[in-house]
């Protein structure tokens, strides 16, 4: 036994035997770590260009000077050059160079606070643009209100500063609405949409609650190709992300629009009065009119809701949001109607009042009329 060894050993050449095999060892293990590597890159790149790619459909604002004249000439504001029509800027980055990923929410701001910290980043009645570079996206950002002056501040204080870091051209609107009827949150989106989209060009909208605070800027409020759902997991939620299976189709919150996605669904129900049933009616439309809601993972798209008191219930939102679907190209944008009361600008914010009519007024064209529509799809 010794002795075949020995033979064998002789036979490879001893030593140099040895020798050879390292190396053909080597190199294996080099080229399985090189192909290791190969895959790992391109799986990243994939991930990236993906997103990026179904992004680019949308075309960016072209010219952010058009968007700054266009809001000097309709709110009377003034750009921070005078002669901005001249200036060329280089287009911003399409990451952001300024994010800090996790922020902390402040809760107890008031907005005399909030304007003394942002008041000189901000334009009268809540512009902003990026000073050094063209903008990527104009976002008009919407929020619907009534009677929550003690979450005012904290919004204001939380949101210049992200969307700042984020390099967008944006403004916030509070939509108020008038009276003490029921809260109809989807109509005060809907005027909300028509009434900024006056001071466009706008390439997006985000319809935001007042108590949602973003504690990630990574979780950037660009527009997509697709409507898309920004409050995914939310503290009152217990960070529970909506990507899960057991409400995924839950709409609420936050979320962000094109125009040509909000025309394209008829707008908001009108027909929702009190808490509930709205957002789901937006899932429902958006699908309907085949689009899909788009969601960034939950780490990113997480939302610190203020604590506040529950609004009354509509009890009536299943069945509202049951009847058919025939109702939407009637319930939405085009049977709108409303009574602007007032239109204040103040220095992180404009501020619309609106009447938008009451629950009892029969507005509704499910009633009779349209119950005999297409359910299909529902
Ligand atoms: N809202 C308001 N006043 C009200 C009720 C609602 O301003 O009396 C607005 C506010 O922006 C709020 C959003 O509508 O964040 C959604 O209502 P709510 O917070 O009651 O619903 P939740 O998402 O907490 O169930
Ligand atoms: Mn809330």
């Amino acid at each position: 036994m010794w002795g075949e060894g020995r033979r064998w050993w002789r036979c490879m050449g001893g030593g140099l035997g040895v020798g050879l095999m390292v190396v053909w060892v080597v190199r294996v293990c080099l080229i399985l770590t090189i192909t290791l590597l190969m895959l790992l890159v391109s799986l990243l790149l994939k991930n990236r260009i993906t997103l990026q790619e179904a992004d680019a459909s949308i075309p960016v604002q072209a010219n952010v000077y058009a968007f700054k004249e266009a809001l000097e000439a309709s709110v009377g504001v003034s750009g921070d050059s005078g002669k901005s029509s001249v200036k060329v800027l280089p287009g911003c980055p399409s990451t952001p160079p300024h994010l800090v990923g996790e922020v902390k929410v402040e809760e107890s701001v008031t907005v005399k606070e909030a304007e003394a910290r942002h008041g000189a980043s901000v334009k009268y009645g809540g512009f902003s643009w990026p000073e050094h570079c063209e903008a990527r996206w104009s976002v008009a950002i919407i929020v619907p209100y009534r009677d929550r002056e003690h979450q005012v501040g904290a919004f204001l204080n939380h949101m210049h500063p992200f969307l700042q870091r984020q390099q967008l051209n944006y403004s916030i609107y509070f939509v108020e609405q008038d009276g003490t009827e029921l809260f109809n949150r989807a109509r005060l989106l809907n005027v909300g949409f028509l009434e900024s989209h006056k001071e466009g060009p706008w390439d997006c909208y985000a319809f935001h609650d007042v108590d949602m605070l973003p504690e990630n800027d990574y979780h950037l409020y660009h527009c997509s190709a697709q409507p898309r759902h920004l409050a995914v997991a939310t503290s009152n939620n217990k960070y529970r992300s909506s990507h899960g299976i057991l409400y995924h189709t839950y709409y609420g919150g936050a979320c962000l629009m094109g125009e040509g996605h909000i025309r394209k669904v008829n707008g908001w129900s009108n027909i929702y009065w009190g808490w509930g049933g709205e957002d789901d009616d937006m899932w429902r439309r958006i699908t309907f009119a085949d689009m899909a809601v788009w969601r960034y993972p939950a780490h990113f798209a997480k939302y610190k809701m203020i604590k506040h008191k529950r609004q009354i219930v509509n009890e009536d939102r299943y069945k509202i949001l049951k009847r058919n679907t025939g109702r939407y190209p009637y319930d939405g944008l085009k049977n709108l109607n409303y009574t602007i009361k007032t239109v204040t600008r103040h220095p992180l914010y404009t501020h619309i009042l609106v009447d938008i009519g009451s629950s009892s007024a029969q507005d509704d064209p499910t009633n009779k009329k349209f119950s005999g529509h297409n359910n299909k799809k529902t």
